[in-house]
């Protein structure tokens, strides 16, 4: 581990009042949460803090009321979920964050081994333009700032960045996880590595292969993107997904691996659909001969057994993005195979895995392999900022913050 971060080991907590950042941005229908994941990840964290005789003030944002105190945006609906997951007491601290003294009241009547969550940060415009008046008063609300919350590193906002300049700072455990992981997969990463990019198109990822082809010693591309390039090499590609407009900006990618020594490796077959719909006929074909009516939707055998084979000769993997239209079945092969092989190695402890952003997480699911990859980022933006090896302003701020 050479990264540089404060953990909550480097406090004594008990008396303090700890302000945490985390994400507890969740999915909510007719007011109730539908997915409390998020809570779960941040959970020991808040737990730890409390047991340690510290007071977890909570800061998190919801939705996108832009800047204005919203009542459909209250913080106050994920209360009942906190308390349960956490198994503590929470206080809601109503606040517009113009006028503190309604929090303030909270926070200082709460009673030792409770927890205080914080209205929406995003209330106050001074949260998005990370005003220094904001992080001032937000400042003066704790001892200590904790930021357990990666999903957010990649915004520079008043609770996840300038905050993390006023106070002693430190990353909490979520946090902490996040960022070892990511020193092992691209960081600092055991070599040989391999990444893996797929997902639907080349034009949302065009940073991401950019950087990767100077950081990885072979890069795998597919899904749908994998069509770009494969017409780029002259290849007629049919009805499938495929951006023509971008044939000079894959080329571009594959003389920049060159140069870097990455290698490239792309789908040598393909599994040719002719409808977009789970359980249509499909047949496979090599690269010169896709039917000029049909749509590649996956990767042929041919092609996972060389992806195979390439994972075997590394020792980190970093994934992002399905190998092929994963929600409609036999579409979903590639991706299944692939993520159990990753699966199985990483168990066996020949491989250090790490995989995150978008439908990455949904198709490991999809695989049952999620819990058997070393680690896998429910963070989306976030983790592609990072892929793309963008400073991630939240992150920077643990790094550098003063004592
Ligand atoms: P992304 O969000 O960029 O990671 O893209 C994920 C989406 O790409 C998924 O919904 C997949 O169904 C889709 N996808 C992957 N491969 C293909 C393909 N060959 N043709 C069309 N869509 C694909």
């Amino acid at each position: 581990m050479t990264a540089t971060f404060k953990t909550i080991d480097d406090y004594e907590l008990d008396g303090k009042r700890v302000l945490v950042r985390v994400d507890l941005n969740l999915p909510v229908k007719d007011g109730k949460v539908t997915d409390a994941t998020r809570i779960e990840r941040v959970a020991h964290t808040i737990q730890e803090i409390a047991n340690k005789g510290g007071l977890p003030i909570l800061l998190a944002h919801f939705g996108r009321p832009k800047g204005k105190a919203d009542p459909d945006m209250s913080l106050s609906v994920v209360v009942e979920d906190l308390a349960r997951i956490v198994g503590k007491p929470v206080h809601f601290a109503p606040t517009d964050w113009t006028d503190l003294k309604p929090a303030k009241a909270v926070i200082e009547s709460a009673e030792p081994g409770s927890v205080v969550l914080l209205e929406n940060t995003r209330f106050h415009p001074g949260e998005e333009t990370n005003d220094p008046d904001l992080i001032a008063r937000m400042a003066g609300l704790g001892d200590i700032y904790v930021n357990d919350a990666f999903s957010a590193a990649h915004r520079a906002h008043a609770s996840t960045e300038g905050i993390a300049r006023a106070l002693p700072c430190c990353a909490g455990r979520a946090m902490q996880a996040e960022l070892e992981a990511l020193e092992a997969g691209l960081g600092n990463p055991t070599k040989p590595v391999i990444a893996i990019v797929g997902g639907a198109k080349v034009s949302t990822k065009i940073d991401l292969l950019e950087n990767l082809v100077t950081r990885v010693e072979a890069l795998v591309i597919g899904g749908g993107m994998a069509n770009t390039f494969i017409y780029a090499l002259g290849y007629d590609v049919g009805k499938s997904l495929c951006e023509r407009d971008l044939k000079e900006t894959a080329l571009r990618i594959m003389d920049k691996a060159e140069d870097a020594r990455c290698a490239i490796i792309l789908p040598i077959d393909g599994v040719v659909g002719w409808h977009f719909e789970a359980n249509t006929p499909s047949r496979t074909y090599g690269l010169d001969a896709i039917d000029k009516d049909g749509m590649v939707l996956d990767a042929g055998a041919q092609s996972i057994e060389k992806i195979k084979t390439a994972i075997n000769e590394a020792r980190t993997v970093v994934w992002n993005g399905p190998l092929g239209a994963f929600e409609l079945p036999p579409f979903d092969t590639a991706t299944v195979e692939v993520a159990r092989h990753a699966a199985e190695r990483t168990r066996k402890g020949q491989l250090v895995s790490v995989a995150g952003g978008g439908d990455t997480v949904a198709a490991l699911a999809h695989a049952g392999v999620k819990d058997d990859f070393t680690y896998v980022s429910t963070a989306g933006g976030a983790f592609l900022e990072w892929m793309e090896g963008k400073p991630l302003p939240g992150v920077q701020a643990l790094m550098t913050a003063p004592d």
